[in-house]
């Protein structure tokens, strides 16, 4: 049988992540996200793999990405709402009022909201008719976008990170992704919100 989530995120590296936990965290917390899930698919390369990071506020000076990536990972997990799956999204199909999302695996899940965050190093993912071309903020070729309006592509599909045209750096994908996860959980709630803890919280 095919799971169906609510919000399907293609690509794990750090906007994908930074997406997944403030849905997960506002599912956890508020009633207008009750009961959702996420699923994030990766591929398992990301950037950050190979990136020292010392211009990440706030992070230990000399920390890896590697850490970084497996700190995101223990974060991801205290959450029941997400579940976070090894594979390759071959294909998107719009199906109704959902997506069908196949992978290299064979597998197929259904979403109602699709989120891409695949990085720059080419796209290729087949269907809705996605055209990448190159990134207009880097002056290395093979590096791509894809066009989207303030990282909408259409109702309910979605872009962060560096596809989505921004510049690269890790707090600029973290905030994207982190900034797609507001949309999507303000839509679901009819108004603009924010998910923020506090000293004092449990
Ligand atoms: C060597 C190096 C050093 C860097 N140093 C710094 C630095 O010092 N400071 C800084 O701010 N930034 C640095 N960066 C940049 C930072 O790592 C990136 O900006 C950030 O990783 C981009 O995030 P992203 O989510 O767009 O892509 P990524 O983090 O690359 O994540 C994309 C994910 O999508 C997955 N994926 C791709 N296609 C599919 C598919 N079809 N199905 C499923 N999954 C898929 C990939 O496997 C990957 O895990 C560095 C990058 C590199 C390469």
């Amino acid at each position: 049988m095919k799971i169906m989530s609510d919000v399907l995120i293609i690509g794990g590296g750090v906007s994908g992540i930074s997406c997944g936990l403030i849905i997960g965290s506002a599912i956890e917390k508020e009633l207008y996200a009750l009961n959702k899930t996420v699923t994030i698919i990766d591929s398992g390369h990301s950037d950050a793999k190979k990136a020292i990071f010392n211009n990440m506020i706030g992070f230990p000076i000399g920390v890896t990405g590697e850490e970084v990536l497996e700190n995101a990972m223990k974060q991801i997990q205290k959450y029941d709402s997400i579940t976070f799956l090894n594979d390759r999204v071959i294909e998107i199909k719009e199906v109704l009022n959902h997506f069908e999302i196949e992978c290299n695996s064979g597998k197929v899940y259904k979403s109602k909201i699709v989120v891409i965050a695949t990085g720059f190093k080419g796209y290729y993912i087949e269907g809705l008719d996605i055209k990448a071309f190159q990134h207009s903020k880097t002056m290395k070729s093979g590096r791509v976008q894809i066009d989207n309006d303030n990282l909408k592509l259409k109702d309910n599909v979605w872009v962060c990170g560096n596809l989505s045209g921004m510049s690269n750096q890790f707090a600029i994908a973290a905030g994207s992704g982190a900034q797609v996860g507001v949309n999507i959980i303000s839509e679901w709630a009819g108004e603009w919100k924010v998910i923020h803890d506090k000293v004092g919280d449990k």
